[in-house]
């Protein structure tokens, strides 16, 4: 059953274990329950002598999925619906190494794991060839380009009259085929790493958002209207806790901000799936605020929780899941 009127679908997907039996997590065939085993109990962080359990319901489990499925059932309807007109939001979240940028980029020699991104991006380009006059622009946000170690003061989001907002600062391209989107998206994940390489920092500590813009007017309809919408592709920086990655200083101070980035975009999610709350608090955070009009409301909007399927995981497992669901 799905919870009352969810802005979010959430997905659970398992990183492959080297003989692909999962410890402690097991998935029923109805693709859309987790079972959880754990000697521990994480709430305390003690170890107790009982095996707990826990069930977690959830829009979709992807277990042992190829990226082409993962496509298939993740983010297909949230491309088509762009074409609608509908804005779109596809997420990825969890702990470093659980394979979120897998999910979203995909493993960057092969082109048959190619991700979510090169995928959403062959769908839009073949719409456009087939069916609409549209043009494509790919807005490439790469804060960390900028080069300046306080680079979260140098884009602004702005807030249009239509109810919309936009990145200031940021750069626009315009596409025409595949290609030059694929380039695009490449070069954007190379200045990531770049630019974190120079800032000392490892990729897994910001949020990446990739935004489509898609403009497009039926052929076949001569006075059809031009529908704009926009797919923003987000890899979410690791959710592990402070305490896990044991850092001091500056990078102490990071995860403290990553976790309140998702705390906020959780308190977002929340307050969007209360019919009862007038204030969303979009603005707290520059990623709710850039996603403001991408989440909710007409907009299809997909969680992916990647998770480990290691036992030695299991704490950030379940902390992953329970986030999860609570979304869902
Ligand atoms: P994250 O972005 O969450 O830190 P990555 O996506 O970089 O994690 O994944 C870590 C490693 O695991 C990478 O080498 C990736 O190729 C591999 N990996 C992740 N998920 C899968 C999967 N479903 N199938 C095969 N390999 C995976
Ligand atoms: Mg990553």
């Amino acid at each position: 059953m799905s919870s009352q009127a969810s802005p979010v679908k959430v997905f659970i997907r398992i990183r492959p274990t080297a003989n692909f039996a999962h410890e402690l997590i097991e998935c029923p065939p109805d693709q859309q329950t987790l079972k959880v085993r754990s000697r521990k109990d994480s709430n305390k962080g003690k170890r107790n002598n009982q095996l707990s359990s826990w069930v977690f319901q959830l829009n979709g489990v992807l277990d042992n999925v190829s990226q082409e499925d993962t496509y298939d059932r993740v983010a297909r309807s949230v491309v088509l619906g762009a074409f609608a007109g509908y804005n779109g939001t596809i997420m990825c979240f969890g702990q470093t190494g659980a394979g979120k940028t897998y999910t979203m980029t995909g493993a960057a020699e092969t082109y048959k794991h190619r991700g979510i991104i090169p995928r959403a991006l062959q769908e839009v380009i073949q719409i456009y060839d087939k069916e609409v006059f549209q043009e494509t622009m790919v807005d490439l946000l790469s804060s960390i380009k900028q080069g300046k170690s306080s680079n979260s003061g140098v884009l602004t989001v702005i807030e249009e009259p239509g109810g919309g907002v936009s990145v200031k600062g940021l750069s626009l391209h315009l596409v025409h085929n595949e290609e030059e989107a694929l380039n695009l998206l490449f070069e954007g994940e190379m200045n990531r790493i770049i630019g974190e390489h120079a800032l000392n920092k490892h990729s897994s500590r910001s949020h990446c958002i990739f935004t489509v813009h898609i403009e497009s007017r039926s052929r076949t309809l001569s006075d059809a209207k031009y529908i704009t919408s926009k797919l923003n592709l987000v890899d979410l920086a690791g959710s592990e806790r402070l305490s896990k990655t044991g850092s001091e200083g500056q990078a102490q101070m990071e995860a403290m901000y990553i976790n309140k980035s998702l705390t906020f975009l959780e308190q977002v999610i929340l307050a969007l799936a209360d019919s009862r709350r007038e204030h969303v608090p979009f603005r707290q955070s520059k990623l709710t605020h850039a996603l403001k009009d991408s989440l909710g409301g007409n907009c299809n909007t997909v969680l992916v929780a990647n998770i480990y399927g290691e036992a030695a995981q299991i704490e950030e497992t379940l902390s992953t899941l329970r986030f999860a669901t609570r979304m869902k």
